[in-house]
């Protein structure tokens, strides 16, 4: 009977050791996800970050997450920073937050099976752009008890179903996102001129001296646009200060649309925007300055049924190492190649 007892128990003590040593490693993956999401407050890095962690935990070739674009977006879309699914990029992944299936997954957090949400959910307009994109799972996230996103997660490299522990495992990383997500959005505001979307004047000096240091460290280019709207005074005396508001937006989304991800856009001023580019040398600098010169002169805005047109003046310039010791050497260069163009009959792009 006592020999019966000691084989039982030697049996039980590795199975529990190895469910024990299970769980103690996945805590400590659970810490260094933590860690990795912490880390960041820039939108698309912890996007990608969120992602590729949840890929790599489960072997899966294809993650997505549905986002809400930004301030004053109401529906959830699918985040630009997929990885592995086929798009339509004719169709808008788009869910609507008062949507029965965004309803259903805010009020039970917990992870489906596409089988498992299409018994209990019949709004076919949500459930159509999950089937077109047909995750393996989908796991909501939350901050503050609020649903803020939607993680879908593909095909596994590995052809098998989620545990039940892989799912409790994921929901951990999901609330983990959640709060990163929450965090990097409140940044965002923090650090976005509401109006154009661009980011603010404080935000731009920091990002300004980042990249100088960058760019010597890593010995590479950097470039700098100024752009200011021509005679915006009397635009806005004759067309009105709410016209003259619809014209900056305007502006500010051609800067947006012309430039790359990594550069960055700031309403400088009232009516003054700047852009650092980073990588850029002068000449790659003055293509994009004449490309955003040119579409704001072409760009007409129908308001009130009139036709409003401005033009902009633009200078650039390129860091130098040597002479910018510091960062008002190179901004006061960029602002005299922008005086330039104002003084040389303005809608122009002149460089120093
Ligand atoms: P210049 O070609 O020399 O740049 O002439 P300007 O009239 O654009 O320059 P100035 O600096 O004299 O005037 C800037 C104008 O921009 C004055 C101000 O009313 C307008 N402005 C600044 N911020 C805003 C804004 O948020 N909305 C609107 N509608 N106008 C603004
Ligand atoms: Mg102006
Ligand atoms: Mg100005």
């Amino acid at each position: 009977m006592e020999e019966t007892n000691k084989d039982m128990y030697e049996l039980k003590m590795p199975v529990e050791i190895e469910q024990y040593e299970r769980k103690i490693y996945d805590l400590k993956q659970l810490i260094e996800i933590s860690k990795g999401l912490n880390s960041t407050l820039d939108y698309n890095t912890l996007i990608d970050s969120i992602l590729l962690t949840c890929m790599g935990q489960m072997q899966l070739l294809n993650a997505g997450i549905f986002l809400k674009k930004g301030i004053g977006f109401e529906n959830y879309s699918l985040h630009r920073n997929y990885k592995g699914f086929e798009i339509d990029h004719a169709l808008d992944y788009e869910l609507n937050p008062e949507s029965q299936f965004v309803e259903f997954l805010e009020k039970n957090y917990k992870c489906y099976t596409m089988q498992e949400l299409e018994k209990v959910i019949d709004d076919t307009a949500s459930m159509d752009i999950m089937k077109m994109l047909d995750p393996m799972l989908i796991l909501p996230l939350k901050s503050k008890g609020e649903l803020n996103g939607i993680i879908i997660l593909g095909e596994r490299i590995i052809h098998k179903e989620f545990s039940e522990t892989e799912k409790e495992y994921l929901l951990n990383i999901a609330s983990l996102a959640g709060i990163a997500i929450h965090n990097a959005m409140l940044y965002e505001m923090a650090t976005t001129d509401m109006m154009t979307k661009l980011k603010i004047h404080h935000y731009f000096h920091t990002s300004l001296l980042e990249e100088m240091e960058r760019a010597v460290k890593f010995k590479r280019p950097l470039s700098l646009i100024m752009i200011d709207i021509d005679h915006f005074k009397v635009f806005n005396d004759h067309f009105g200060h709410t016209a003259g508001d619809i014209v900056l937006i305007n502006v500010a989304r051609i800067i947006k649309e012309n430039i790359r991800q990594m550069d960055i856009a700031a309403r400088y001023g009232g009516e003054e925007f700047a852009v650092i580019l980073p990588k850029t040398d002068i000449n790659e600098a003055l293509i994009a300055g004449e490309r955003i010169r040119e579409t704001i002169e072409k760009c007409t805005v129908n308001h009130d049924d009139r036709d409003l047109n401005v033009t902009v003046s633009v200078g650039l310039t390129q860091f130098d190492t040597e002479v910018d010791r510091e960062r008002n050497a190179f901004l006061d260069r960029a602002d005299k190649a922008l005086y330039l163009s104002k003084a040389n009959g303005r809608n122009m792009v002149s460089f120093l």
